[in-house]
């Protein structure tokens, strides 16, 4: 990874480069609809083509993926750049499909692992906003143990034939390519057999259905694969050491979604993100008798709200210095799980039953659907459970999990069916 990304940076130039961005986010990039932020039926091919015309923008400006090296159509700037986009973009559109996983968890993976012919290839087009992203990690089977993929290549002549399936994977149906973790040796223990690729998701033999989501969208898919061809020069890092690609790829994904990662480029803002001042009010008309439990409520959220960043510059700095190891990265990952489900659930049980049942065109249900959703910032980018493993065992240097397929030949681990 190269030094920039955290150089300090003089704090006149900083002032200076968020006027910039004022500015021309202001006269480049539409503006947030604040009375109506949230559209249960929104059209998520609309969200698609939307997201690849903002990105295009931010690129032409001179504002998109700004920590990435100048060569691949960055601009090797810092993080502290990156985080004055970040906040001025607040009240904007942005491109948030690029952000994750496209620019900050498969960017860096390619970064660090891609050869110089894949980074000349692929990076330039997400950031033009050319070419959208998704990871293939998922299987039916269990995603927490990724180390148990069952989806296999296997090796003919020049290429790799691939058959299995994945799922879960976010707006696969209008991205253009995938990272996928597949098993290419079975007569060694799971982490030595696997293989990290780089996939076109418009290829013969792969089949994407999309999945129904309680709010109406269908934001994920199961993809089936059906000796699918992939060219060797496809592979990402070497053949069979994909599990060291992958385990990078996951420090990512807990970076980004703990927001700590210098790649994200703009902030997710549901409803349940929206002012205090708004939750204050929606408390003060409800009875007299709940105002001290709804009190101590909002209190949480408050702490949580101002805790969450500085636990993440904490964690960004202490990794970046080595004083703590990559797995503290889990420890943003979990915080940032725990504060979403604590603002969503506050966010829902303060505005009560209007929240529960509301009329077309009230916004109010915003708050209900989040609700319902509210479990996914737990489960998203590995589960608060494996990250309370990584935490106990990496962190704090408990015993390790007891594994009995860890050393096993993966043909010889016992399997249903
Ligand atoms: C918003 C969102 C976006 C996602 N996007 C993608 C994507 O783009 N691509 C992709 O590949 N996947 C994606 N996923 C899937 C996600 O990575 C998986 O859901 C997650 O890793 C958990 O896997 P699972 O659902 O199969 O649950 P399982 O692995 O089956 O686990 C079930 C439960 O058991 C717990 N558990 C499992 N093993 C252990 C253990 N050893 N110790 C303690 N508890 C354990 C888990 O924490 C969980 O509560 C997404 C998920 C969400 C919610």
């Amino acid at each position: 990874m190269d030094d920039f990304v955290y150089a300090e940076v003089d704090p006149a130039e900083l002032a200076e480069y968020r006027e910039q961005v004022q500015t021309w986010m202001g006269e480049n990039m539409p503006r947030r609809d604040r009375d109506n932020p949230w559209h249960p039926t929104r059209d998520d091919d609309e969200q698609s083509s939307r997201n690849r015309e903002l990105q295009r923008r931010l690129f032409d400006g001179g504002y998109a993926a700004v920590c990435y090296p100048l060569k691949y159509g960055g601009q090797s700037l810092t993080i502290a750049h990156q985080r004055i986009i970040d906040e001025v973009s607040m009240g904007f559109d942005m491109p948030l499909l690029f952000s994750v996983p496209t620019l900050s968890i498969c960017g860096p993976t390619i970064l660090e692992y891609g050869t110089e012919q894949q980074k000349q290839r692929y990076i330039p087009a997400w950031i033009r906003g050319d070419e959208l992203w998704v990871q293939f990690m998922s299987e039916p089977s269990g995603g927490s143990d990724m180390a148990g993929a069952l989806t296999r290549a296997d090796r003919d002549g020049d290429a790799f034939v691939i058959n299995g399936s994945k799922i879960w994977s976010t707006f696969a149906q209008r991205s253009d390519y995938a990272l996928m973790l597949a098993r290419t040796n079975w007569e060694v223990p799971k982490h030595r057999g696997l293989t990290m690729f780089i996939v076109p998701i418009r290829h013969q033999g792969i089949e994407i259905h999309p999945i129904k989501m309680v709010d109406g969208t269908d934001e994920f898919c199961q993809e089936y694969f059906n000796d699918v061809i992939i060219p060797a020069g496809n592979v990402v890092g070497e053949v069979d050491d994909g599990w060291s690609v992958a385990s990078r790829l996951l420090f990512h994904e807990r970076a980004a979604v703990g927001n700590a990662s210098p790649y994200t480029q703009g902030r997710h803002r549901g409803r349940s993100a929206s002012g205090l001042a708004d939750l204050v009010a929606a408390a003060r008309r409800r009875s007299a008798d709940e105002q001290g439990r709804l009190r101590q409520q909002i209190g949480r959220v408050v702490a949580m709200r101002q805790l969450e960043p500085l636990l993440s510059a904490r964690v960004v700095r202490g990794i970046e210095e080595g004083r703590l190891a990559a797995p503290a990265g889990s420890l943003v990952r979990l915080f940032h799980g725990l504060a979403q489900m604590e603002r969503q659930t506050a966010a829902f049980e303060i505005r009560g039953d209007s929240a529960l049942v509301w009329k077309p065109g009230d916004t109010s249900g915003g708050y209900g659907v989040e609700y319902v959703q509210r479990q996914q910032a737990c489960i998203g980018g590995g589960t608060t459970e494996m990250a309370r493993n990584i935490i106990s065992e990496r962190i704090l240097g408990m015993p390790r999990e007891s594994a009995a397929d860890r050393d096993l030949p993966f043909n010889q681990v016992p399997r249903r069916g």
